[in-house]
């Protein structure tokens, strides 16, 4: 049992664990000690799924897609989180986190982003628990994410842009822990993915197995079956995949593939495939696999997808493709867009870039046609409809 969960350390096998300053380690070890008796506590689980479902529109449906099925020769529903509030998966997170910053006593919440997801999934929870919210963004992320930012501001957060190394996401998520490491003991730290140090990674995993809890469910009233033959999910960080998976880890009946982002071909120098490409090392608190250059420096991500860009991956995740639980694909740029533009024409749904490197991986996979196959949207399209007009097919 728990073969894939965390080590009482925060270990998945060698991954995982807390790399910090000395100066956050009684906040860090604080959180380490409370998070699962606040998860599991029966009032806390009251609150957060009352607001997962009045606030966030859950449970997300199932949708058995019939056009796709038939294009793909498998029965294939789409766990739809694009539509959840705020249009993605995040917010699943953020109101967990921001319930457990409250029965923590914080005063005060802080957080990163990258293309302004959970920047705006962030702000969105602070607005509605009242609690002042600061959110580090770099500076070029800043310039182009503006539909983002000015979301974040209406909400009443401060979006500070950093403009230290690429002005990206690591850079922003840097800042962020600075701002941690000067204001421990009245600040929560509301990470937005499957990374940084334990707990972090089991407990965003822990507040986004809502989906696989749901999947089990409406599996089981749709197909009277409550597992799938396969399940397919995009990785960033791996919030949305850890989610996806969660409550189907020790089942080794279903299959898990985990769609990476190749940009414009694994060796292209312009890729954000983390896993293929990455070495061991430490980042942002824990040790994962890294994409790095021969002297240990970190190498700049590319993705088309802002989302999908991180130079490192969930520690849950680095695992699962060691120890081969999981089959890692690349998915290009142009084979994301394909696959968002045949979404769209078949059912009618505009997948975020993200989710459309799920669906891009469809094409390498094989199915059997009694196959059922569980793929998770995380997000909607709106945020990327510069992009897809950009690239229309003529
Ligand atoms: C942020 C984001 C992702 C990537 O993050 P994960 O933690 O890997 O899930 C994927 N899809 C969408 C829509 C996102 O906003």
């Amino acid at each position: 049992m728990n073969k894939y969960q965390i080590n009482e350390k925060g270990y998945y096998g060698h991954f995982g664990g807390a790399y910090i300053p000395e100066i956050l380690y009684r906040c860090v070890k604080e959180l380490q000690d409370t998070y699962l008796t606040v998860l599991e506590d029966e009032s806390f689980k009251r609150e957060y799924h009352r607001l997962l479902n009045d606030y966030a529109g859950r449970p997300s449906p199932l949708y058995f897609a019939r056009r796709m099925s038939d294009k793909y020769g498998c029965r294939l529903y789409l766990k739809r989180e694009d539509l959840n509030h705020t249009g993605a998966h995040k917010i699943n997170n953020t109101i967990g986190q921001i319930l457990l910053a409250r029965r923590m006593g914080k005063k005060r919440i802080i957080a990163e982003t990258g293309a302004g997801q959970h920047g705006v999934a962030t702000a969105t929870v602070c607005a509605l628990m009242d609690m002042p919210c600061v959110v580090y963004m770099g500076k070029t992320d800043v310039e182009r994410q503006q539909p983002n930012v000015q979301r974040m501001q209406m909400l009443g957060a401060e979006v500070v842009p950093v403009t230290s190394g690429n002005m990206t996401l690591k850079d922003a998520t840097n800042e962020a822990i600075r701002d941690w490491c000067c204001h421990p003991s009245d600040t929560f730290y509301i990470i937005g993915s499957t990374v940084g140090p334990h707990p972090y990674p089991d407990m965003v995993a822990r507040l986004q197995s809502v989906i696989s809890e749901e999947i089990k469910w409406q599996l089981a009233e749709k197909e009277g079956c409550d597992y799938p033959d396969q399940l397919v999910a995009c990785v960033g960080g791996g919030s949305n995949a850890a989610g996806t998976i969660y409550h189907y880890l020790e089942d080794e009946r279903v299959k898990i593939t985990l769609a990476e982002a190749g940009g414009k071909g694994v060796d292209s120098g312009m890729s954000a495939a983390t896993i293929r490409l990455g070495r061991e090392g430490i980042i942002h608190g824990a040790r994962t696999l890294l994409m790095q250059d021969a002297d240990g420096q970190i190498e700049e991500p590319y993705s088309i997808s802002a989302g999908l860009d991180y130079p490192g991956i969930g520690p849950i995740h680095a695992y699962l493709a060691e120890v081969k639980r999981a089959e890692v694909l690349a998915v290009n740029d142009d084979e994301a867009l394909e696959a968002a533009f045949e979404l769209t024409r078949l059912e009618g749904i505009i997948p975020a870039l993200e989710s459309a490197h799920a669906l891009g991986a469809l094409k390498k996979m094989h199915f059997s046609p009694s196959d059922v196959v569980v793929l998770t949207v995380s997000g909607r399209g709106d945020k990327d409809m510069d992009t897809y007009i950009k690239t229309f097919p003529k």
